[in-house]
Formats: structure tokens, sequence, C-alpha cells
């Protein structure tokens, strides 16, 4: 790596967005051995230790060093909050003043973790709080990582074993660096969390998703669907205006069919808009034959007080309608209710706090 660049990345980016060999280069550049670099690697992801003056098996002058060139841990915890039924929320403030939420959640011999990709989001869809105050901007893969280390290291869990990108924003309109966090959480020397066990979740860019089919990722991908017929989808989601439904489940059969690994689409029922049994049968319709899974999220009423979940009999209904088609289909049980934590409610509290 040429000497100019080294000094950038030691002058300018958190040590977090830097994978095992980059910061060996940089320690190397310093006239130290590269071992430091692992060493430093097992502090912050092993430990959870952001603190270079913690780390007590580096040279006194590599810690002076890091303290004064590199930064690790930009983030503090603004405020935790724990369900009765275990998930726990975590606020943070970012170093520039923005809020970002993730969520842990234990569940039966695992621990997942809910991340953000974005403070706040673009793409405004209408039952959604994250995007309810516009997008202030991407976060690093640091960022990133940072969350899912809080969550394992400071959590009550202790523990983080999945890791679902479903926090505010759009993963995918932050590719590069979601994909960065991926591959961090993934490797050895990070998070050490298989692919099959990182699930990114996007709202359906076409683009983005033909692009993810090249990586060569066994990750898990989920498509936010939420609705069966382009109108509906429209009403609900304005990106359906660029990317209408119709090409993005042509998309999906090609990433089926490129990386061999199955799609989740999310459909978020909401009453009297897409929760009909005609709603059902066109859902299953359009997926019939393709080897994909369902998961029908009830809506979380909150965005827009115009929207409700349906009543539990006309959800059992609606899943029993789609499942007709031979396509696998599952209720997505909501945690966190009592704490804001479920799905779509993250970091609404804060800012209609600051907004108001
Ligand atoms: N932008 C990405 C990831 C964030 S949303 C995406 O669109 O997939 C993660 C999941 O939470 C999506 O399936 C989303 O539709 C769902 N969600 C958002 N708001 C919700 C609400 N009010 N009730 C239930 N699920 C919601």
């Amino acid at each position: 790596m040429p000497e100019q660049k080294i000094a950038e990345i030691a002058m300018t980016r958190d040590i977090m967005d830097l994978d095992a060999e980059q910061l060996a280069s940089v320690i190397v550049s310093w006239g130290l051995p590269r071992f430091h670099a692992k060493q430093i690697f097992t502090w912050i992801y092993e430990r959870g230790i952001f603190d270079f003056d913690a780390m007590s098996d580096l040279p006194r002058g590599l810690r002076r060093r890091l303290i004064e060139e590199c930064s690790a841990g930009t983030m503090r915890i603004e405020e935790t909050r724990r369900s009765v039924d275990g998930t726990e929320k975590f606020l943070f403030k970012l170093v520039d003043g923005g809020m970002i939420e993730a969520v842990s959640i234990p569940a039966s011999g695992r621990v997942t973790g809910c991340i953000s990709s974005q403070v706040g989001c673009k793409f405004a869809c209408r039952f959604c709080v994250s995007g309810a105050f516009g997008f202030q901007r991407d976060l690093s893969a640091g960022e990133m990582i940072e969350e899912a280390l809080y969550l394992r290291h400071r959590s009550a869990a202790q523990s983080l074993t999945h890791v679902v990108f479903m926090g505010s924003g759009e993963p995918l309109d932050n590719y590069d660096n979601v994909l960065r966090a991926v591959r961090m959480l993934n490797a050895k020397h990070g998070l050490n969390i298989g692919a099959r066990r990182i699930t990114i979740s996007t709202n359906g860019l076409i683009p983005q998703i033909r692009r993810l089919a090249g990586e060569g990722l066994q990750i898990e991908l989920s498509v936010s669907l939420h609705a069966a017929d382009e109108r509906t989808r429209s009403a609900l989601m304005p990106v359906n205006k660029r990317y209408p439904l119709k090409d993005l489940i042509a998309a999906c059969r090609a990433y089926r069919q490129k990386t061999g690994r199955q799609v989740t689409f999310e459909y978020v029922l909401i009453r009297g808009v897409n929760s009909s049994l005609a709603d059902a049968r066109k859902l299953g319709t359009i997926l019939r034959g393709f080897d994909c899974k369902v998961n029908l999220i009830p809506l979380n009423a909150q965005a827009d007080p115009g929207l409700a979940a349906p009543g539990r009999s006309e959800t059992a209904a609606f899943r029993q309608e789609v499942a007709k088609s031979g396509v696998p289909v599952t209720v997505r049980q909501p945690r966190g209710e009592d704490i804001e934590a479920a799905c779509g409610q993250l970091r609404a509290r804060h800012e209609r706090r600051v907004c108001a």
C-alpha cells in the first residue's frame, strides 16, 4: 500500500473501518511488527474493548500513537432499554451528533442483532418511521461494526449469533460500507459470524440486487415486498415507481438462479390496504414456482395514524391463502413492543423529541 494512503487511513479513519490487513500495513509503516494488528483486533473484536490505553499487551509507544492518530469506538450509548421479552434496545449518539438504534433479540439459542445502516432513510415508506424525518447520512462500516460489538459485549445477552440489517436506513443504498461491514462481521479475525447468519434487507433496489448477486457471499437476502400489485406497492413504497414490482420479482429470480440462495419476501400486513384474501391470492400468484419464503409482519402502527394491522384471524387466513400456492409462509412475532424496539419504530421517539 502506498505511504500516503497508509498515512491517510491512519489520520482520518476509525480503526474499525480497517480490515486486519490494512491495520497491519499501518502498524508496519510505523516501523512495528505486524502482530500488533492481531493484538488490537483481539481487544476490539473478541473483548469489545475500544480504549487503546486499556490494551495492556501493546507497547506504550504504540498505544500513544494510536490514541493520537486513530480512533476506535466513536459512538456513545445514549440510552438502553430492556423489554419484558428480553429484547434490548440501544440508542447511540454518533460523533456528529446523529442518533441511531440497534436491537438485541434473544430467541431459542440465538441472539439476533438488528442494526441500522443509515441515519434516517431516503425512501419514505408510508408505514415506516425511519424515513419520516428524512435522511441524514450513511453510516461507515466501522459504525455498523460498532453497533454489532456493543450488542455482543454490552447487552444483557452478552452474545450475538445473527445480524440483520433491518434497523433504520436502506442497506443497499449504502452498498460499499454495508458490504465492508458484512465482510468484517463474517471475518475470522472480525466478529466471526457465519455468512448465512447475516441478513441484508432491502426495499428492492434492483441494480444493487444484481450487483450483490455477483459478490459470492452466502448471506441471506430479504426483500421488502409489502404488496402484490404495482398500484398498492407504489402507494406504500414510493421506490416502486422507480423499480416496479414486476422487474423486482424478475431480479429476485435472477438472484436465486445466480447465487443458489433463497430470497425471503417481507410483507407488512395492513388492514384494508394489502391484507385481503384477494391480496393473498395475488401474492401467491406472483411467487408461484419461485423457490422463496414469505414472512408476514403484522403492521406495527405508528408512522401513519390511518394504518392498522389486521386482526389475528384475518392474518391467519391470509397466511393460509398464500400457503395454498406452495410458498412457505410464516408470521413474524413482534418483539420489544413495550420498549419501542419493534419493526419500524427505531429512533422515532428520539426524533419526535428533537423535532417537536
Ligand atoms: N430498508 C430496508 C431495511 C429496513 S426495514 C427494507 O426496506 O427492507 C426492515 C423491515 O421492517 C422491513 O421489512 C420493513 O418493511 C419493516 N417495517 C418497517 N416499518 C414497519 C412497521 N411499522 N411495522 C412492521 N414492520 C415494519
